[in-house]
């Protein structure tokens, strides 16, 4: 608690102090989410409907294990054991060595007083995607575990594993791959005695993935471009269908994921997973930070493992389809519709000028009217690079734009609103020394331009 800082603003009538400027909430936004979901430019083809529709009717087994007649047990993990209600944090090993770096990662484990379902939450599978590790590490603080918070341990029904980091190497060389040049995120399930991304792989699917029930992947863009938030998941995957949903946000785009992926594998020994997208790599982008973590209390909230009502969106798109917008032109590229934005037919999102051949710019139009979901931020193209990535639409328009901000771009779910985590301590107080020429902030205004010092603002 900052006193000093509440009595202050509550006295203080200058209006520029950076206390008041803080105090005041963001624009207020017209419609609050108390609507119902509903569904727009729902653009699956019929095809890929009657296939998710099949997926539903087969019966999926019940899982018995975490019937509440079954009571709280000890969870073991990596030969650890977690008691009921508790947290704990473990080192897990990637490599099984006895000599040499066996690269420890930290995991936090939150086990439950009540049984329930295993969800584990995992950042930067490539290391230079920073905005998984952010919103974890977030996730991990005393803002959001504790007794009553959102995550309180004798509150929660179930086991939640936190895995800011997973691929550490990568992250501490600010590389997307492991050491050995591997995409880990092409490894899965992996095998145990071939190279090292892959031998990592399969010790994290044999510990990590196939003692979950659901998982949660946080990534962001490659480098050199950047996503508005959105989610990827197998729609025809009942398991991960429902967690798409239930994460909370506008966009889901259907797929099964590249070959190798912990998605696609996991799905495949019937686990649960999305993939959530937000911002670029080697970047923190606050919002894409702050939609990663309503979206994991949303999921969690719906599996109802932590108390409270999971938000829900205006509308959902559900896509399974895109244009890519490319550039025919080489030069430098300037972006005038940001990822997010939403675009019409024939809009010009960016023009490429040629420090070669000053004076001549071209135009980039977008093929047409729709929610523009990646683009390029290295301005550097030639002809055919693309340049952003299009959800074309052609229903749920009017819908979509009453979310849309004054610069056109859709406000994400849980994008508005204060920061979840900031505190009012971690405000910074910037002080500016010196002295008011004439004694007060107005006496150098003299007497003509300033009445009397009683009506300072
Ligand atoms: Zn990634």
């Amino acid at each position: 608690m900052n006193l000093f800082r509440e009595s202050l603003s509550a006295t203080d009538d200058e209006d520029k102090s950076p206390s008041t400027a803080k105090k005041k909430s963001p624009a207020p936004r017209k419609n609050r989410r108390r609507h119902k979901p509903l569904k727009v430019a729902n653009q699956l083809s019929p095809k890929r409907r009657k296939e998710i529709e099949k997926a539903f009717e087969r019966k999926s087994p019940s899982p018995k294990k975490w019937s509440r007649e079954s009571g709280p047990k000890t969870h073991l993990f990596d030969r650890k054991r977690i008691k009921p209600g508790s947290i704990r944090k473990i080192d897990f090993n990637l490599l099984d060595v006895e000599i040499g770096d066996s690269w420890p990662i930290p995991i936090t484990i939150i086990h439950g007083s009540r049984p329930g379902p295993v969800v584990t939450i995992l950042g930067a599978v490539h290391g230079n995607e920073l905005v998984g590790p952010l919103a974890l590490t977030y996730l991990c603080g005393p803002n959001f575990i504790g007794p009553g918070e959102d995550i309180d341990p004798s509150m929660l029904s179930g086991t939640i594993r936190i895995i800011p980091i997973i691929n550490l190497p990568g992250y501490r060389r600010q590389s997307r791959k492991f050491p050995d040049g591997r995409d880990l995120n092409r490894n899965f399930p992996g095998n145990r005695e071939s190279n090292t991304t892959s031998r990592i792989a399969n010790r994290i699917w044999e510990s990590i993935i196939q003692t979950s029930d659901h998982i949660i992947d946080l990534h962001t863009a490659a480098p050199g471009r950047t996503n508005m938030p959105q989610i990827r998941a197998n729609l025809a995957h009942p398991e991960s269908n429902r967690m798409a949903r239930s994460f909370g946000i506008e966009t889901i785009l259907d797929n099964e994921g590249p070959k190798g992926s912990l998605r696609r594998a996991a799905n495949r020994s019937g686990i649960g997973c999305i993939t959530y997208e937000g911002g670029g790599s080697n970047e923190a982008d606050p919002e894409s930070v702050q939609v990663a973590i309503y979206g994991v209390l949303n999921a969690l909230r719906s599996l109802r493992m932590i108390p409270g009502y999971p938000n829900r969106p205006h509308f959902r798109i559900l896509a399974s389809g895109s244009v890519w917008i490319r550039s025919d032109q080489g030069g430098l590229l300037d972006i005038l519709a940001p990822a997010g934005s939403f675009v019409d037919d024939g809009e010009v999102v960016a023009t490429i000028t040629d420090p070669e051949r000053p004076g001549i710019s071209h135009d980039v139009y977008s093929p047409s009217k729709g929610l523009l979901i990646c683009t390029a931020t290295h301005p550097f193209v030639t002809a055919g690079t693309p340049i952003g990535h299009l959800l074309p639409m052609k229903s749920g328009i009017r819908t979509l734009q009453k979310r849309l901000d004054e610069e056109g771009c859709l406000i994400i779910s849980g994008s508005d609103g204060e920061p979840p985590w900031r505190e009012d301590d971690d405000v910074e107080d910037i002080s500016v020394e010196g002295e008011w020429s004439g004694g007060n902030p107005d006496a150098e205004w003299g007497q003509n331009e300033h009445p009397s010092p009683e009506e300072e603002s």
